[in-house]
C-alpha cells in the first residue's frame, strides 16, 4: 500500500501568472479542495514557460512531497512544455498515447472541425505516465510517480484553464490518499469595530504559532477577519 498524501505542493505554470497578467485562481481553489479532503498544502509554486525553471520546481518539490498538482502548459503550442519536462524528470520518452489521440480527435469532429496537426502533440505522454482523459477541451492531464531515493510522490498534471482544470480534478479525487481520519476544518469570523492589535491581544495565547486550533488574522477594508484553521 503506498504511503499518504499528507504534504501537498501546487505547482502553477505560465508566464502570464508570473508577469502578473493573470490571477492564479487555480492554486486558490487547489488549496482550498485539497484542505477540505484532509491534505495540508505546504507550498505554491509559479513558474514561467521555461522547461528549466519547471523541471527544477518539479524535482524540488518531488523531494519533501507526497502530492503535487501541476495546472499549465498542457496546451499545444510551443510554450507549453509539461510534457517535455515530465519526460525529462522520469527519464521517460514521449510516447503517442492512442486513445488520447482518439479523444482529442472526437473531441473536434464534435465541433464539425478536423483536428489541426499541431494538436497531435498532446496526446504525447512520457511512456510510464498515464492519461488523464479531459472531457471539457483538448489536452489530456497526466500522472506519474517521481521517485528521489526512496521517497514517491504523485504528480498530477491538469490544464490551465480553469473550466478544464475544476473537474479533472474532481476526477481524480479518488487516487488521492488523505492521511487516515485527518481533517483540516477553516472557519473565517469577520470582525468590525476594533483593530488588528486590540483584537490580538484579546486573542492572546490563541494566535501561538503552535496553538490548535491555530488563529491568525488579516485586515482589509475596516474588517479584520479571525481566520481559524484546526488540523486533527
Ligand atoms: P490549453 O492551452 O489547452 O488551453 P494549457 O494547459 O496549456 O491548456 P495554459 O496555456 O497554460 O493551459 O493556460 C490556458 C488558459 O488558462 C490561459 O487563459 C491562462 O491564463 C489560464 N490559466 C492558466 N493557469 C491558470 C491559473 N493558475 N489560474 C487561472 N487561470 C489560469
Ligand atoms: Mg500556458
Amino acid at each position: 500500500m503506498p504511503h499518504a498524501h499528507a504534504h501537498a505542493a501546487i505547482l502553477s505554470i505560465g508566464d502570464e501568472l508570473v508577469l502578473g497578467q493573470t490571477l492564479n485562481s487555480n492554486s486558490r481553489w487547489l488549496a482550498t479542495r485539497l484542505a477540505d479532503l484532509g491534505i495540508l498544502t505546504r507550498e505554491h509554486v509559479t513558474v514561467p514557460d521555461d522547461a528549466s525553471a519547471h523541471a527544477a520546481a518539479v524535482r524540488r518539490l518531488a523531494a519533501t512531497n507526497d502530492l503535487i498538482i501541476s495546472t499549465g502548459g498542457l496546451g499545444p503550442t510551443d510554450d507549453d512544455l509539461t510534457r517535455l519536462v515530465m519526460s525529462d524528470v522520469l527519464g521517460s520518452p514521449l510516447i503517442e498515447d492512442a486513445q488520447s489521440l482518439q479523444q482529442i480527435e472526437a473531441w473536434f469532429t464534435s465541433r464539425g472541425r478536423a483536428m489541426p496537426e499541431i494538436n497531435r502533440v498532446q496526446a504525447k505522454r512520457p511512456t510510464i505516465a498515464t492519461a488523464i482523459a479531459n472531457p471539457h477541451g483538448t489536452a489530456p492531464g497526466l500522472h506519474a510517480r517521481v521517485s528521489t531515493g526512496s521517497h514517491a510522490c504523485d504528480v498530477y498534471c491538469l490544464p490551465g484553464p480553469p473550466s478544464e482544470m475544476m473537474p479533472m480534478f474532481e476526477q481524480v479525487v479518488s487516487n488521492l490518499r488523505p492521511p487516515g481520519k485527518r481533517r483540516v476544518i477553516t472557519r473565517v469570523l469577520p470582525c468590525f469595530g476594533m483593530g488588528e492589535s486590540e483584537i490580538a491581544m484579546r486573542l492572546g495565547g490563541l494566535m501561538a504559532r503552535d496553538a490548535s486550533p491555530l488563529v491568525g488574522t488579516t485586515a482589509s477594508g475596516g474588517v479584520v477577519s479571525c481566520r481559524i484553521r484546526y488540523e486533527g
